[in-house]
């Protein structure tokens, strides 16, 4: 169950009332906000508020350009322009803040993104739920063979079934040792903060985060990309879909340049203008690494 009963009442009555704002107001992200988006088995991703829009960022880029954004004729042009020169300010104009219920091994990825801030469920406070990820069939797989940091292809039969036992009673028998230590029924009970320690990385957590859309951008370039792993990446998918909606101009201009580009070397560009004069240009006479090259096709193809 990603929503417990309350964070359900919650958000029922927080989207049944509405104010009168002079504030920008983005039409796409107030049909997200406080709705939360299931991820993963337990886990879901919810706005919880958000400043600025599409304009906001044009605002911004004019005060910087003045007169000079009068050559760029509407706000998506400018905007494009803004993505395609790196000028990056104005995007970091607009500000989102999301509760996200997370397993403890994904926040640890997520942590990373330090221009953010964050505040998380305190489980030297409160007690942790019974909740852990336990990966889907198809998210159960095996030690890819040609990368070291990713994963091949789906386990499979006797394997697939111990894997998935070993997961779901190890969870649970932790979760029972620890609520049995935190246990003040005819003993002192441990203090939650020390019993928290036995728990394993795919137990869920909780966390605001708050973060301007330049960052955001990045965290997504990074963590939406099809090598990131699995279990952020449908986090960041789900972001996406949010983003997408809340300042459109933004983020098309992000999936042009950012998510469906690529940065090449001086010298895979060198590869490319010798291609197009008709050289036959190989791995050996690339001047790239066996790795780089790899790479360079795969951007290619
Ligand atoms: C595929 C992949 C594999 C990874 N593997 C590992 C790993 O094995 N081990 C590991 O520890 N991490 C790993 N990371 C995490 C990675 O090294 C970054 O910490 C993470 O992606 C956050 O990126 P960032 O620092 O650009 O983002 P943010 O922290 O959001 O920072 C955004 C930008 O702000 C600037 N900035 C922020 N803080 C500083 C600072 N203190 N000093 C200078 N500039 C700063 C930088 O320009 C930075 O790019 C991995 C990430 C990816 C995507």
């Amino acid at each position: 169950m990603p929503l417990t009963s309350e964070q359900q009442a919650e958000i029922d009555d927080l989207r049944s009332t509405t104010q009168p704002t002079l504030r920008a107001v983005a039409p796409g992200a107030e049909k997200h906000l406080y709705t939360a988006h299931p991820v993963l088995d337990h886990g879901f991703v919810r706005m919880v508020d958000y400043m600025g829009d599409d304009a906001a960022i044009c605002q911004a880029a004019r005060v910087s350009y003045g007169k000079g954004t009068k050559s760029v004729q509407n706000d998506e042009g400018l905007i494009r322009y803004l993505m395609r020169h790196w000028h990056s300010t104005p995007f970091e104009m607009c500000e989102i803040k999301l509760h996200v219920k997370l397993p403890v091994f994904v926040a640890r990825q997520w942590i990373r993104h330090r221009t953010a801030n964050v505040n998380e469920y305190s489980a030297r406070y409160s007690i942790l739920d019974r909740e852990f990820y336990i990966p889907a069939p198809d998210a159960l797989a095996a030690q890819s063979v040609v990368n070291n940091q990713g994963r091949g292809e789906a386990l499979s039969g006797d394997e697939a079934q111990r894997v998935l036992r070993y997961l779901t009673d190890d969870a649970m028998r932790c979760y029972d040792h620890y609520e049995e230590m935190i246990s003040q029924d005819g003993q002192q009970g441990l203090a939650r903060e020390l019993a928290r320690m036995n728990l394993p990385a795919n137990i869920y957590t909780q966390w605001y985060w708050k973060v301007d859309l330049h960052n955001l951008l990045h965290f997504l370039r990074l963590r939406a990309d099809a090598h990131a792993q699995y279990e952020i990446r449908v986090y960041a998918d789900a972001i996406c879909s949010i983003v997408r909606d809340w300042v459109p101009f933004a983020y098309s201009a992000f999936e042009d340049y950012r998510l469906g580009g690529a940065t090449l070397s001086a010298t895979a560009l060198a590869c490319i203008q010798r291609m197009l004069k008709g050289e036959e240009v190989t791995q050996e006479n690339s001047g790239m690494s066996k790795g780089e090259w790899r790479e360079f096709m795969g951007v290619l193809e």
